[in-house]
């Protein structure tokens, strides 16, 4: 694929964000992910009165990715207010596609910061752990 912004990405998480669901904590996030093909698909989280079925922005993101045929990844952007980190679902739910995802962190001024999902999850479990069999 050709080059792409991490800027833009982080843009476009930003603007996801704006349409967050979260009446009960009040956390808003946004989410962009950028697929091989090109395509960003984007996500926000969207919280539920029973509190487990809430979802988080960076699944919703990957979800409607992988539901669209997407399998290969290159980089997902997450915006919140305080630059806040995904929590450890999001972690596994991006290492099943890869660890060298790139992973842009980012708070409302816009500000970021650069990891991955290696550096986020190291010593994770995947698909490769089932091959002792
Ligand atoms: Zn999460």
């Amino acid at each position: 694929m050709k080059e792409w912004s991490q800027e833009k990405l982080v843009t476009q998480a930003m603007q996801a964000r704006e349409h967050a669901y979260a009446p009960y904590s009040d956390y808003t996030v946004g989410a962009a992910l950028l697929a091989k093909s090109g395509r960003i698909y984007t996500g926000c989280n969207v919280e539920n009165a029973v509190y487990p079925l809430c979802t988080c922005a960076e699944r919703v993101a990957v979800v409607k990715a992988v539901s669209e045929g997407e399998r290969e990844f290159v980089a997902l952007a997450v915006a919140t207010q305080n630059g806040g980190a995904p929590c450890g679902s999001c972690r596994q739910t991006l290492r099943e596609f890869g660890e060298d995802i790139v992973v842009l962190i980012a708070d409302a001024t816009g500000a970021y910061r650069e990891t991955t999902v290696a550096e986020l999850l190291p010593g994770s479990f995947s698909a490769t752990d089932f091959r002792y069999r």
